[in-house]
């Protein structure tokens, strides 16, 4: 399935934070967007999967015209991770990654047996098997975000937007939720903040500075000094990891700019 993004503007009251940007996403790319704080990357994002609405600009998943589609339609094709994942209602750990079942129910249907493979499968995917009686609001935020990445397989998308996935996790989690992503074999859309990670598990970037898309290529041709300097304003040099064969970036001390 692959995602087109054409032209999508978005404002707020007289504030345009994301400005005409196009993306697309083909045969089951991992594409990642980077950008600084602040530059757009979640409210574009957010505008693709419906919680935003977009002042222009148009998003298809294949044919399907997801700003003028019905939600319950697009969740059947399109899971997302967001970026804060806080609920006011407790529900067990198995509860919440059900959810995920929600959009291949009928109105009244129960939870069959499959779908409570499925929830387990998922589970034991994020390595947490053993949570599902746990209360959902009693987890640490990387276990949080581990459930909803669970949620989101068990939903079983074509399609998956991340928005900064790896937001409260140590690093082994880190490599782990990446490498689970990227096995999946479907398009993927994801915010990610650390620029190696970026580089290491993204097959195209898209930069973002100020709501725009500043630069967009395979992580090794664009992420050069200059641009990482023009985006992030901070100085660096790129080199090549000795141990992964991976693009490094050395980032130089704010004294030594
Ligand atoms: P990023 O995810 O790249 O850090 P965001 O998309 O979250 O950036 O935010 C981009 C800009 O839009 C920020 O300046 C933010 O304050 C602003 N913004 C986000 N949501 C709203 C909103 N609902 N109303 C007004 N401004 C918003
Ligand atoms: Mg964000």
């Amino acid at each position: 399935m692959n995602l087109n993004v054409e032209r999508l503007c978005v404002s707020f009251s007289d504030a345009d934070i994301v400005k005409e940007v196009s993306v697309q996403v083909k045969n089951k790319q991992f594409v990642g967007l980077i950008g600084p704080n602040g530059c757009g990357k979640s409210t574009l994002l957010k505008s693709i999967y419906k919680v935003i609405k977009p002042r222009q600009g148009d998003v298809f998943l294949d044919d399907l015209n997801v700003i003028k589609a019905n939600p319950k339609h697009v969740s059947r094709k399109l899971g997302v991770v967001g970026q804060f994942n806080e609920l006011s209602f407790d529900f067990t750990v198995q509860e919440m990654v059900m959810m995920g079942r929600t959009p291949h129910k009928g109105l009244l249907e129960t939870d069959s047996s499959e779908d409570y493979r499925i929830v387990e499968a998922a589970l034991a995917k994020v390595n947490l098997a053993s949570y599902a009686a746990r209360s959902y609001n009693s987890l640490s935020g990387g276990e949080k975000q581990r459930v909803i990445l669970a949620r989101t397989l068990a939903q079983q998308p074509e399609f998956m937007i991340l928005d900064e996935p790896t937001n409260h996790l140590d690093i082994k989690f880190q490599l782990q939720i990446l490498s689970i992503v990227r096995k999946l074999d479907i398009g993927i859309l994801a915010a990610l903040h650390d620029l190696t990670l970026a580089a290491e598990y993204c097959d195209y970037l898209y930069v973002m500075k100020e709501g725009r898309v500043v630069a967009k290529g395979e992580p090794e041709q664009i992420l050069t000094k200059e641009l990482i300097h023009q985006v992030f304003d901070v100085s660096c040099e790129i080199y090549r990891n000795p141990v992964t064969g991976g693009l490094g970036i050395a980032y130089l001390q704010a004294g030594g700019m």
